[in-house]
């Protein structure tokens, strides 16, 4: 299949509401220009430095999603343009995109990386750990960052029951939050989970957001 029937397929078998996030990492310009001119326009890297290339080369309406593990000291290399930064895990981290945000006047979308698979290698928060992040006085102060939601990873598994456990559990959680939470700086409406082998999955267990990457452009010789 070529990106562009890979992009048609993933389209017609998800809700309108869903969105979705082609993940372009390791795939060279080229291959992005054929999703963009299959219509395609939010895209997701996991390396800072590889985004800003793209970005420096591609037409400025793509959304560019930042949802790799993140260092800090390289967050305003993409403080200008970055849309949305999926993988955040820490509260200094909201405190380096907010500081990196001010200097570009711009509010800057983040998603707080919940840890929902058994394996020791995934980054994220618990659940106790985001409940306290939200309810923390020093995140009112942080004006240039908005918390819209959370990202999951579930494990590296083809157990239907585990990954369904995994995505109705951060589900239940967000759900939860969401009533719970709304101020100035955290709204809670977006649900990131999913990836090429379990994204209907995911979005049968509260997913708004999916992050297909070899589906569209094929398999990664890394990462
Ligand atoms: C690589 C990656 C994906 C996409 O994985 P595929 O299995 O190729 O769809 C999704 N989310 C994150 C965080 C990734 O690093």
């Amino acid at each position: 299949m070529s990106i562009k029937e890979s992009l048609q397929k993933i389209k017609n078998s998800i809700p309108k509401n869903v969105t979705l996030v082609a993940v372009s990492k390791t795939k060279p310009v080229a291959d992005l220009q054929e999703a963009y001119s299959a219509g395609q326009r939010v895209f997701g890297e996991n390396k800072i430095q590889e985004m800003v290339e793209k970005f420096d080369v591609l037409p400025k309406d793509i959304k560019w999603h930042m949802i790799g593990h993140l260092q800090s000291n390289k967050v305003k290399y993409m403080a200008h343009f970055v849309d949305l930064i999926h993988g955040v895990d820490k509260f200094s981290t909201l405190k380096e995109i907010n500081k990196q945000a001010k200097k570009h006047d711009r509010i800057i979308h983040c998603l707080l990386q919940a840890k929902i698979a058994k394996e020791e290698t995934k980054f994220g928060l618990s659940f106790e750990d985001i409940e306290t992040i939200l309810a923390s006085e020093k995140l009112r102060e942080l004006k240039n960052i908005k918390i819209v939601g959370f990202m999951g990873m579930a494990t590296f598994t083809n157990n239907q029951e585990q990954l369904k456990k995994e995505f109705s559990s951060l589900n239940h959680f967000f759900e939860a939050q969401k009533l719970k939470t709304e101020t100035e700086n955290c709204q809670l409406n977006i649900l990131s989970m999913g990836m090429s082998g379990d994204y209907l999955l995911a979005i049968e267990n509260g997913s708004t957001m999916v992050r297909v990457g070899s589906f569209i452009f094929g398999s990664r010789n890394y990462n």
